[in-house]
């Protein structure tokens, strides 16, 4: 379903300005730089949140930019996660520093890398407790995260910058997509409202197309009828929304 042809954008918080996600967080850093010009001292992050990439998926449209604050912890972020894009039956989660990273071919990369691992457990995970600014130590540091060891959601973390100032709040949403406007699979012309978590090849519809597909998929009928809601989540496993940010759910 993420073939669905869409393009990704977001507002920035600061100006409320659109911007296309591969230019919003250039934009974003000029903001945080000049507020690092007369903010109260301490350090705090630009980091961007997208889908993990896998072996034969693409990235997709999802994108959070959050402002973090180095004082905030990894369960504070684990927490953010949950909420905005989610939880949906309390599954176990991890942080790990990514594998490529850790199998970086750039040779002082390399040795940084693994001085920096001994701090963490032999997997890679970080530990829940660990404060931010003891995890993103560099710029462009690259940290795993997923969300239920069953039906997971992968996600990256990437430390776009780092700036000498404290952060507004332990964490500040300063940008998400926009919801998306997926297209229904069946007509092609509507905008689709409902996930079929079951089915692959058809698998979002629109209101109309959605009533037809109850009667061809007993499934849906039953129980695999999903909202479609702004969320790598979508249709996946009881997943319904998230409890902040609400109005672009
Ligand atoms: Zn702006
Ligand atoms: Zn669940
Ligand atoms: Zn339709
Ligand atoms: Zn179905």
């Amino acid at each position: 379903m993420l073939e669905n042809p869409t393009k990704s954008e977001g507002k920035c918080l600061f100006c409320g300005k659109t911007f296309a996600k591969a230019s919003i967080n250039r934009h974003l850093k000029t903001h945080l730089e000049e507020k690092a010009g007369n903010g109260s001292a301490g350090v705090s992050y630009l980091v961007k949140v997208e889908t993990a990439q896998r072996r034969g998926y693409g990235s997709t449209p999802y994108f959070l930019s959050l402002w973090i604050d180095g004082e905030a912890t990894m369960k504070t972020i684990d927490k953010f996660l949950r909420d905005i894009w989610l939880e949906c039956c309390g599954h176990l989660s991890a942080f790990r520093v990514s594998m490529k990273q850790r199998s970086m071919n750039n040779p002082m990369q390399f040795i940084r890398n693994s001085m920096y691992n001994m701090s963490f457990d032999n997997d890679g995970d970080i530990a829940m407790s660990k404060k931010v600014k003891s995890v993103f130590r560099s710029k462009d540091l690259k940290i795993d995260y997923e969300y239920d060891f069953g039906s997971t959601t992968a996600l990256q973390l990437t430390a776009i910058d780092i700036f000498p100032i404290k952060a507004d709040k332990k964490i500040v949403l300063i940008s998400r997509n926009e919801p998306i406007g997926w297209l229904c699979d069946k007509c092609g012309k509507e905008k689709a409202t409902q996930v079929c978590s079951i089915c692959e090849d058809e698998s979002i519809f629109c209101d109309k197309c959605a009533s037809k597909h109850a009667e061809e998929c007993e499934d849906f009928a039953d129980y695999a009828s999903m909202p479609v809601v702004n969320s790598p989540r979508m249709g996946v496993c009881g997943y319904v929304g998230g409890v902040i940010d609400k109005e672009r759910d």
